[in-house]
């Protein structure tokens, strides 16, 4: 086996969790090696898919040091107010019981609604420019755990030597379970619909939170 190219930290999994976390690393000067064995999606060429994700105010500076927040190619929507509901289904319009209100004179509003390929856009051009991150997708790698070490080996046979090895490979992460690691799974018993609607009048920056009694769904079903 030819010597291994010694990285700090390999992360093995390129979603929006291994990727963000290899900027970060790759900005706190830390060499990383980041693997996928899928290629890197290219939301570049699709339209608005409806996904969307709501970052709080307070989880803002993780992406600005990630050095992705700059690069949001979308503007994010700042969530200003915020209005709670305890839903009935029998009622077209139900009485909001809690109202949150964007401080005034404040900076910063509750969160932001952020389109899910922008931050993929901002991730995939982030994760090329670094000089710290030697990306490796779609790419099938083994990965062997030593106490000092972790060695990172390709089909090809190159290898790579990590003091640090991150399973980011998502909720059925392989590497969590070669290592181990148990995993406690809740059933919820409970549906989910997600979808994205339109307006027809301006939703001024409010998001609305329903909740209907767990019996009211079931029955809803
Ligand atoms: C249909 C759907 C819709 C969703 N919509 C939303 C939404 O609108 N808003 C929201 O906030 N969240 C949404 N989520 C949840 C969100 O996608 C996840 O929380 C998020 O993707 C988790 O990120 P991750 O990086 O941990 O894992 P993943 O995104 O699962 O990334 C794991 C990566 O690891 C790679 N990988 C796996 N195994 C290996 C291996 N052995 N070697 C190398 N690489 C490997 C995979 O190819 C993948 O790229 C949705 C999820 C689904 C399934």
């Amino acid at each position: 086996m030819a010597n291994p190219i010694n990285v700090d930290v390999a992360v093995i999994g390129a979603g929006p969790v291994g990727g963000i976390l290899a900027c970060r690393l790759a900005n706190a000067a830390h060499s990383v090696l980041l693997v996928d064995r899928a290629a890197l999606p290219h939301m570049e060429r699709s339209g608005f898919d409806g996904r969307v994700y709501a970052v709080a105010n307070g989880s803002r500076p993780l992406l600005e040091d990630a050095g992705l927040w700059q690069r949001l190619p979308f503007e994010p929507c700042p969530i200003e107010h915020i209005g709670i509901s305890d839903a009935k289904l029998s009622h077209s319009k139900t009485p909001i019981l809690l109202h949150f209100d964007h401080p005034k004179g404040g900076d910063n509003p509750f969160g932001w609604i952020i389109e899910a390929r922008s931050i993929r856009m901002a991730l995939n051009s982030a994760l090329k420019d670094s000089s710290r991150i030697v990306l490796r997708a779609p790419a099938q790698a083994t990965v062997e755990r030593y106490t000092d070490r972790a060695l990172i080996t390709f089909a090809g046979g190159e290898t790579y030597s990590a003091r640090l090895v991150i399973a980011a490979d998502g909720r059925t992460s392989s590497l969590r379970a070669s290592a181990k690691i148990p995993v406690t799974r809740l059933a919820y018993r409970q549906t989910a619909l997600v979808f994205a609607i339109a307006h027809e009048r301006p939703h001024n920056n409010v998001a609305l939170q329903l909740f209907f009694r767990k019996d009211l769904l079931l029955s809803f079903r």
